[in-house]
């Protein structure tokens, strides 16, 4: 079920107390008392760098960490860097790891279906923000089977069981003892610990709420999931969801080299310092396949439409043939990967190589062929 279909699933959920008012109380502090502290008081050039150092923290702790290296497995992470990700991703107050990517888990597999999936945005912009933490709904219970590797993660595992005492020591111990270090306790703990949580939550809740709304397409349209580089500012990354929703198991969410992701560039950094090892990567003909899938189903909507176009029959006729042609790129590839796998990945490589490289560069110049024709049926 996508969100564009009218809303017929309706559930009764039970009020979540403790959630409901953690959530609520840090936000209304985050926007009454934490302003008026900074106007009336104002803050130390050391709150605001805690305030910077905390975002950044806890921003690499859910991206790196809860997302990326423990949801979906796409690197491999030394003891040393699991601890750390364990530690600052905790100190978000989003739940256990466990917790977190058991639901996360679900959310790809059945994602849009506003049964399963815990926070499907078919049932709306508040449900898929923050409405299915607020109340304990029956898509939202955690399925522990589906995180058979964590739970044999002793980090992950330490984490789970003292997670309570890890979000109370990072989220008030520790502003408020950096703030009397540094002589402004109150104004550490209200921009590094209070104001620092409520964006952090925030930007985190618009994965799941606007980038399944707003942005673009441009490798699937099978689930609502969109690439927002906007978003991608404020979530390190985490808005090319897109992308991310194809390719789940690739360590990068921002994949051409100048998007912004820094979650992508702090697991890259982690590999060059010999923490992070198994980066995955989606190989770059999946990704052209991807990406021309889309133009041709875009191209063949746009001419479809444009019956004015006096060319438009020879265009159309040009974009079967394109397609065609396609297909056999395509059919191409799937034989190489055959001969890869019975052969053995030595023996061929380099011969392989190169006949990978000559595909992807047939795509390329594919998908520049049928953004022409799609401009010579719709003239600018
Ligand atoms: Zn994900
Ligand atoms: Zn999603």
């Amino acid at each position: 079920m996508t969100h564009l279909e009218p809303k017929t699933f309706q559930e009764e959920g039970v009020r979540n107390w403790p959630v409901t008012l953690t959530l609520g109380l840090t936000f209304i502090l985050g926007v009454t008392l934490v302003p008026w502290y900074g106007f009336t008081v104002g803050f130390s050039g050391w709150a605001w760098a805690f305030f910077g150092i905390f975002m950044l923290l806890t921003g690499i702790g859910i991206g790196s960490g809860y997302h990326r290296l423990w949801s979906h497995r796409t690197y491999v992470a030394s003891p040393a860097l699991q601890w750390f990700l364990a530690i600052v991703g905790g100190m978000s107050l989003q739940n256990s790891i466990l917790i977190w990517s058991a639901r996360h888990r679900v959310h790809h597999r059945d994602v849009d279906d506003d049964e399963r999936d815990p926070y499907s945005i078919g049932r709306g912009f508040w449900f898929a923000h923050i409405g299915w933490m607020l109340k304990d709904y029956k898509s939202g219970e955690v399925d522990y089977s589906i995180v058979p590797d964590l739970k044999k993660n002793p980090v992950v595992m330490w984490q789970h069981k003292h997670y309570l005492e890890l979000v109370l020591a990072t989220n008030i111990l520790l502003p408020l003892g950096l703030g009397f270090l540094v002589g402004d306790p109150i104004g550490v703990f209200l921009l590094a610990g209070v104001f620092r949580l409520v964006l952090n939550h925030h930007f985190t809740f618009f994965i799941n709420s606007l980038a399944h709304m707003w942005g673009k397409q441009p490798y699937t349209d099978e689930n609502s999931a969109r690439d927002n580089w906007f978003l991608s500012i404020f979530t390190y990354g985490e808005g090319y969801h897109n992308f991310h929703h194809l390719f789940q198991n690739d360590y990068r969410n921002g994949v051409r080299w100048f998007a912004i992701d820094l979650n992508k560039w702090f697991i890259g950094m982690a590999a060059g310092m010999g923490m992070a090892t198994d980066l995955r990567r989606t190989p770059q003909f999946k990704i052209l396949r991807a990406r021309l899938h889309m133009d041709f189903k875009r191209a063949r909507e746009r001419l479809e439409t444009d019956p004015a176009n006096p060319r438009w029959k020879e265009l159309l006729d040009t974009l079967e043939t394109e397609y065609a042609q396609y297909l056999g790129t395509i059919k191409e590839w799937q034989a190489l990967q055959m001969e890869k796998v019975q052969q053995g990945k030595q023996k061929l490589a380099d011969r392989l190589d190169a006949s990978y490289r000559d595909l992807e560069r047939a795509l390329h110049l594919q998908r520049k062929r049928v953004a022409q024709l799609v401009a010579e049926a719709v003239p600018a």
